[in-house]
């Protein structure tokens, strides 16, 4: 049971408690946020609403425990990252049933995100120590007109205290993919984790606070992003924000001041799909990729360009592999289950009833039941419907037939969004010239889009994001260069 066991002291009552200073605290608001079980709609668990003084406090913990930490030796900051990443795959149980009861996560699923959690900390534990060990050395008279009187040693340093906001979809997983570059780089960090998903990010937390962190150096604030978020992204204490969400990221790289940004945004990933293209294999990962986690995953396959020819034939096995979806609840590992809430499931059934009304196909019958929606294909959307651009982020998925591949190019590069896109054919020259032609952060040839392995270079653009992420990436944009040059005596000065 979450909140259980070693996990007893995170919580009191049927209140979550906030971590700051090494401690489990109740927040001296007296007020706690609802978190709801999107399958029942019931409130499952409650977290403290922590207020603007708590805030403060533990960016003043967070700057001294950063001086401190950056001092700490390297190998000593992986060793401590190892010791959290065991404690999370130990105590994968707990955290797996937060996912399941608040975000509606299939069981399997939770578990695998607790596990590929704790891969991602050592593995960046282990890449941390390799790059952050190699500087560079410069000697001045490489550059026109220099002397070689100045030597350059550079190296990175930390940036200060990361504040990292996750989205509610992989709350874990994309918590510690900020938390594990900032630590092992010598920073801080201050968690807000998403409402929905808070209290897999507090157990989560603990794993940390159980490895022996300093005190002060990771903290996690829970609230309202409406009520808190702004005071926290324009906090002056905050050196960098790492964020991953929807469209609050684009507001947020507006109001934040002097600090880099890592923006990991929305999507709508397209996959197109040719006429020589292994058409069950096409299928297989539309199904996959559309509908896993009912489409709430940023790299989901949003859309489907579908060459004209093999459209039928394309969609016919499409509907074949839907009919084979399980629905139902989380905890029977059903492949769709509900949407995070109902403002979420209300949207999803607008973009449905803007297709309907505009005349496109619809190959199973629209179905609901409160925040439950049936895996929906929806064939001949034309580009005046709004799913052909929007990112539903539920199980419903837009089939464009296309007649020239330029078509679909161009449809995807037309879009703001501009995270993944894939492209299925046997021709691996036009796979690579459509690769070339996509404007998307990755291009996958054969597969449907995916962040992982989560050490390979992930990024959005246009809408999708500011930055690199993956975890080298990351680790180097959670830290600065710092150089000291070295001014020897001019060539004309003679020794002795
Ligand atoms: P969201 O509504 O933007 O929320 C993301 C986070 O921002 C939550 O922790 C939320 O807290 C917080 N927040 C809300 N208002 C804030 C404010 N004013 N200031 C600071 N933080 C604030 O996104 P979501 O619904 O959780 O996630 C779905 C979106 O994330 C989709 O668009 C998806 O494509 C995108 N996503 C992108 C990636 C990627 O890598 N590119 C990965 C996963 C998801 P509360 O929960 O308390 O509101």
């Amino acid at each position: 049971m979450a909140g259980t066991g070693l996990f007893e002291e995170i919580k009191e009552e049927d209140v979550f408690k906030y971590y700051a200073d090494g401690e489990w605290k109740k927040s001296s608001s007296g007020k706690s946020v609802n978190i709801l079980n999107p399958a029942t709609r019931q409130i499952q668990y409650k977290v403290q609403a922590c207020t603007q003084e708590e805030v403060n406090k533990i960016f003043e913990s967070a700057k001294a425990a950063q001086k401190l930490w950056a001092k700490v030796p390297l190998w000593k900051r992986a060793e401590a990252l190892h010791k959290a990443a065991a404690l999370l795959k130990e105590h994968k149980a707990p955290i797996a049933e937060a996912l399941v009861k608040e975000v509606a996560k299939p069981a399997k699923d939770a578990v695998s995100e607790v596990v590929r959690s704790g891969d991602l900390i050592s593995y960046t534990a282990e890449e941390g120590v390799r790059i952050l060990s190699e500087g560079k050395f410069l000697v001045s008279d490489s550059f026109p007109g220099n002397e070689r009187n100045k030597l350059c040693l550079s190296s990175k340093i930390p940036l200060g205290v990361v504040l990292a906001i996750p989205p509610f979809n992989y709350p874990v997983n994309l918590a510690v993919s900020k938390i594990a570059p900032a630590l092992i780089a010598g920073n801080s960090v201050v968690l807000k984790p998403p409402t929905q998903g808070a209290v897999a990010g507090l157990h989560m937390i603990h794993c940390f606070h159980l490895a022996g962190f300093p005190k002060g150096l990771l903290s996690c604030v829970t609230g309202k992003g409406s009520e808190i978020g702004d005071f926290l992204t324009m906090h002056p204490g905050v050196n960098c924000i790492s964020f991953t969400g929807g469209d609050t990221g684009i507001a947020i790289s507006k109001k934040a001041g002097m600090v880099p940004l890592q923006m990991e945004l929305g999507g709508k990933d397209a996959c197109i799909v040719l006429e020589d293209a292994d058409l069950d294999l096409a299928a297989a990962n539309i199904v996959k990729g559309g509908f896993s986690y009912s489409g709430q995953r940023c790299t989901a396959v949003k859309v489907v360009l579908a060459m004209e020819s093999i459209a039928d034939e394309l969609v016919r096995k499409v509907n074949a592999k839907i009919a084979k979806l399980t629905v139902g609840s989380p905890e029977d590992d059903c492949d769709i289950t509900a949407v995070v809430s109902e403002s979420s499931a209300n949207f999803i059934e607008g973009l449905v009833k803007d297709a309907k009304e505009k005349g496109a196909t619809f190959c199973q019958e629209y179905r609901r039941e409160g925040n439950l929606i049936w895996p929906l294909l929806i064939d001949h959307v034309r580009p005046d419907i709004r799913l052909a651009w929007e990112e539903p982020f539920g199980p419903v998925l837009p089939v464009i037939r296309i007649s020239t591949v330029e078509e679909g190019i161009h449809h995807c590069n037309a879009n703001n969004f501009a995270l993944q896109g894939c492209v299925f054919t046997r021709d691996i020259n036009k796979a690579i010239l459509i690769s070339d032609a996509m404007e998307t952060g990755t291009v996958q040839i054969n597969s449907a889009p995916a962040r992982g392995p989560d050490h390979f270079p992930f990024q959005g653009l246009r809408d999708s994001g500011i930055g690199s992420q993956g975890i080298t990436n990351s680790i180097n944009m959670m830290t600065k260069v710092k150089s000291t040059v070295i001014n020897l005596p001019s060539p004309s000065y003679t020794m002795g």
